[in-house]
């Protein structure tokens, strides 16, 4: 892994895989940017450099024809153009004639964006299945490699991997240093009280990053959805609560070796998640579900959290696309935007909590990547930082 100030850019041709994996509404208009501002330190190097760049990325998920329509990264390449203030020319194609021969024309400082990689998922998954000859052909449009796509750092996929294998040199760029910068320390060398929160939906996605950390952390705060999942684990009602039942047995297992995972002592109740209509109760009845963490647990939360002198947070505290169920996470927010810690965010839901709430800057760190955060965390190394 070689670091971009390391390597000889001027006036090379740069393939730069950034991660410009943005949420899109219905009309296609870009809901969050923080991924492609994050993306800038990286190209405004290479362009005082005198690079032709070439930028490639993904976009959602392609299965079908159809979900071309919506996931073009037409729409970003506007947005970059608009934040970068300079023309990027997006070529409608991830490989063929209209990419050689834009890649052809190249000026120094040219920017050029092909289309979603994973386009060319629809034939036999060559982008996500680190296709060779399809990871020979990008890497044959440039002289060098610089991945910055932290996001998708933890897969071994032809835009990452794969032209890493077939060019002569690659490099990692700015925002992926800044994410291992960040995130390493963390679980390396965690200045104490190293304090965790754990919330969001499943436990089975994260148990590799749950072990780890639980032998690292002083406690372990858990609410959101996850909460359920221990909370039955131990025996208590939790009503329709949504729980991951096939982590029960993980979540015993944890309770009966740690005491450092401390639960909710109350819950924000109602009987479905799209009504508004709630009430705060220790106790959860047959017919109802927690969708918050209550206020006594957010003070509980927030005594253990005063003291800490580290902070990483995954998972939010509660149903939050409902607005009603927002507080528990936004509470922690606004305590810890106020606390001298190092407090670091991971996760994609609670990165775009974190950032729609206005608490961005607040934070030491909020991390571009939700799974490879969360797998670096479980001390496995990446493969597209591995290059
Ligand atoms: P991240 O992307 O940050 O890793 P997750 O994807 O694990 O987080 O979890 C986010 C999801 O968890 C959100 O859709 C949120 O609604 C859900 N969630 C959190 N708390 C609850 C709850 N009490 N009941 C139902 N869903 C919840
Ligand atoms: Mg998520």
């Amino acid at each position: 892994m070689k670091k971009i100030e390391n390597v000889n850019l001027e006036g090379k041709k740069v393939i730069i895989r950034v991660d410009y994996n943005v949420p899109l509404d219905d009309n296609l208009n870009i809901v969050d940017d923080n991924r492609i501002k994050e993306s800038l330190k990286t190209i405004n190097y290479c362009l005082d450099k005198n690079c032709k760049i070439i930028l490639l990325s993904h976009l959602g998920k392609i299965k079908k024809e159809e979900d071309k329509a919506k996931k073009s990264l037409k729409v970003v390449a506007k947005r970059l153009s608009e934040l970068i203030g300079k023309e990027v020319k997006f070529i409608p194609a991830t490989r063929g004639p209209l990419v050689d021969e834009a890649v052809l024309k190249m000026q120094p400082k040219d920017i050029i964006m092909l289309e979603n990689t994973r386009f060319e998922d629809l034939d036999g998954k060559k982008e996500s299945g680190n296709d060779s000859e399809l990871a020979k052909y990008w890497a044959s449009l440039g002289d060098i490699f610089i991945n910055d796509a932290f996001g998708t750092s933890h897969r071994s996929h032809a835009s990452n991997v794969g032209i890493a294998s077939n060019i002569k040199e690659s490099c990692i760029g700015f925002l992926i240093e800044k994410e291992l910068d960040n995130l390493l320390p963390i679980i390396n060398n965690p200045e104490k009280p190293f304090v965790v929160i754990l919330g969001g939906a499943k436990i089975s996605d994260k148990i590799g990053t749950i072990k780890n950390l639980i032998s690292k952390a002083d406690y372990i705060l858990v609410g959101g959805a996850m909460a359920y999942t221990f909370l039955k684990a131990k025996g208590e009602k939790v009503g329709n609560s949504l729980i991951d039942s096939e982590s029960l047995d993980f979540a015993k297992e944890m309770l009966e070796k740690s005491k450092k995972i401390i639960l909710p002592i109350d819950h924000v109740l109602a009987t479905d998640n799209s009504t508004s209509e709630y009430h705060i109760a220790d106790t959860i009845n047959d017919n109802e579900m927690g969708l918050d963490i209550g206020p006594k647990t957010i003070q509980l939360f927030e005594s253990y959290l005063k003291t800490s002198k580290t902070i990483f947070w995954n998972g939010p505290m509660g149903y939050y696309e409902n607005t009603t169920y927002q507080k528990g996470t936004k509470e922690l927010c606004d305590f810890i935007s106020k606390l001298d810690v190092t407090s670091v965010v991971g996760g994609g839901d609670t990165a775009s909590c974190v950032i729609n709430m206005g608490y961005k800057d607040k934070f030491t760190h909020v991390s571009t990547g939700g799974g490879a955060s969360l797998e670096l965390l479980e001390g496995a190394s990446l493969p597209g930082i591995n290059i």
